[in-house]
């Protein structure tokens, strides 16, 4: 029994509507204008990664958190470990916009970066 996928490719301004037809290991894509927009399709049916955005509790700052988000995507099924992980942390004032909190979060490849700057109270 096949599956059928429906998409607005997210890839570039033109956002071409995809139908994907899984059969067993088969996947036939129609819509895509071009080998971009295949590849993401593959990505959102095999594995699907998302860039993510939290926040992590800052010390002795002028705000109580700082925003982060990952500088690449993450496999999507990693998010909620992520994010649990990150609420269990506590960094020091200041924090520098692009500053690195964590390298390789999770052995995901995927650094953990600020995304505004808390100068220290
Ligand atoms: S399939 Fe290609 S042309 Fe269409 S939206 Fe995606 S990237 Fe753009």
């Amino acid at each position: 029994m096949s599956k059928i996928y429906r998409f607005t490719c997210i890839v570039c301004p033109l956002g071409c509507y995809v139908e994907a037809e899984l059969e067993g290991e088969n996947l036939k894509i129609q819509g895509c204008k071009c080998p971009r927009g295949e590849e993401w399709v593959r990505s959102e049916i095999f594995e699907p990664k998302r860039v993510l955005m939290s926040v992590i509790k800052v010390k002795n700052g002028v705000y109580p958190v700082v925003s982060v988000k990952t500088d690449r995507p993450v496999p999507k099924d990693r998010i909620s470990q992520i994010m649990r992980f990150l609420s269990n942390l506590e960094i020091s004032a200041p924090v520098k916009i692009g500053q690195v909190i964590v390298e390789n979060v999770l052995d995901t490849g995927a650094n953990i970066v600020a995304t505004k700057d808390v100068e220290k109270k």
